[in-house]
């Protein structure tokens, strides 16, 4: 069998989205991928949130980018895999807890946002109508980002430029004529080019030659019966609801937990209180399912993206942190150049793995 161009190790939504890029360019891929509990891309929330957050300028425009990037991506997914997969742009709510703290929030605000004061918020979203204001953040949105993996799953199946390998990479291995990643049961996956995308078990794959500030940290999440809002909700004091279908998912909480995808009681509690501070009668809502799973995160919150500076052959696509389900797809394109040989293109810098691998 010929040498692939390129050697995926995660099948989470950083994988997938890379090698479908790079399989569309007519590389070769195979993606080595073992399944594992507390993976993030299907645990997520699926919030397309650049506005959210104090990110600079450099980091926020990337984040715009994404969000702008996903209707295209969404129809190319549906072209490949007839899977229509539920989005919306319909705005998210960021709630505060005073007048003068929506006066604050606007102030920093990016300029697209709107500010509701109590009687605008009341008429956009009437189950919110006790509280004091908000800012409308109107491009933003939500994707359904279980159903998105699967329009991946089905969509690299069809690709015949990729193999998918369901398998355990142990290590990197830089010696022979071409780098390779070794399974635990001693197989060799050799390529051209290798990519490590394996989300929050990133930070401790032996071998490579830089080893990664990436940690896990956990998320639990609920779903609660009915949907009383149309609107992705953030809470004052952090927290939120995404409606989805005729239910709304709860998120999330934040953990230091090490690999333990477990939901607690303690967890849940936290959630449900969350649930109850935006819409009061949700502290009786029934829980439909709970879930945890656990967020790839850098030490510096961003993405690390690029060729090792030593070892060109081997890039990094890892420690997406709290915005794989919106940078992923994007990323993928501009990643491609450095996976054909090319220089990280300008708009990546702010995540380039250069960061951590200076000396
Ligand atoms: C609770 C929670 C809420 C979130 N909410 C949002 C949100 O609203 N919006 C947003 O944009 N992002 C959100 N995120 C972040 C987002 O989910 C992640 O940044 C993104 O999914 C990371 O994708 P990934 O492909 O890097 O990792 P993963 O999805 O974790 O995939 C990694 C893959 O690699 C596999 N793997 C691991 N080790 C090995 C190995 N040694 N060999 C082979 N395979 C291996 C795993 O099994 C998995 O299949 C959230 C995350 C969590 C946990």
């Amino acid at each position: 069998m010929s040498v692939p161009d390129l050697v995926v190790a995660g099948g989470g939504i950083v994988g997938l989205t890379t090698a479908l890029v790079a399989a569309r360019r007519g590389l070769r891929v195979t993606i080595v991928d073992q399944p594992r509990a507390g993976a993030a891309s299907r645990a997520a929330a699926g919030l397309l949130a650049p506005s959210l957050g104090d990110a600079s300028p450099e980091v926020r425009a990337a984040g715009i980018a994404a969000r702008e990037y996903y209707p295209a991506f969404l129809d190319q997914l549906l072209a490949r895999a007839e899977i229509t997969v539920p989005s919306d742009r319909d705005g998210i709510i960021e709630l505060a807890s005073s007048s003068q703290a929506v006066d604050a929030l606007f102030a920093s605000a990016p300029p697209t946002a709107e500010r509701l004061d109590a009687r605008a918020l009341a008429a956009l979203e009437p189950a919110l109508a006790h509280h004091a204001g908000a800012l409308l953040h109107p491009l933003d949105g939500a994707v359904d980002n279980v159903t998105l993996m699967n329009a991946l799953d089905v969509a690299v199946a069809r690709q015949s430029r990729i193999a998918r390998m369901t398998d355990e990479v142990a290590s990197f291995d830089a010696r022979g004529n071409l780098p390779g990643f070794r399974s635990r049961g001693g197989t060799r996956y050799a390529g051209q080019r290798l990519l490590v995308a394996n989300g929050a078990w990133a930070g401790s794959l032996p071998g490579i030659p830089h080893p990664l500030p990436v940690r896990p940290v956990r998320g639990q999440l609920m779903r609660l019966e009915g949907r009383a809002i149309r609107h992705v909700t953030y809470a004052a004091g952090g927290g939120y609801l995404v409606p989805r279908g005729n239910s709304l998912v709860v998120g999330a909480t934040s953990e230091e937990a090490g690999l333990d995808p477990s939901t607690t009681p303690r967890g849940l509690k936290d959630l449900r209180a969350i649930a109850a501070r935006i819409i009061p009668v949700l502290a009786h809502a029934p829980m439909l399912e709970h879930w945890a799973g656990l967020r790839p995160m850098a030490s510096d919150g961003l993405p690390i993206v690029g060729a090792d500076p030593e070892l060109p052959a081997l890039s990094y696509a890892c420690g997406f942190s709290r915005n794989g389900i919106l940078l992923a797809p994007w990323m993928a394109e501009q990643l491609l150049p450095v996976l054909m040989g090319g220089s990280l293109p300008d708009v990546l810098a702010p995540f380039s793995v250069a960061r951590f691998t200076r000396s």
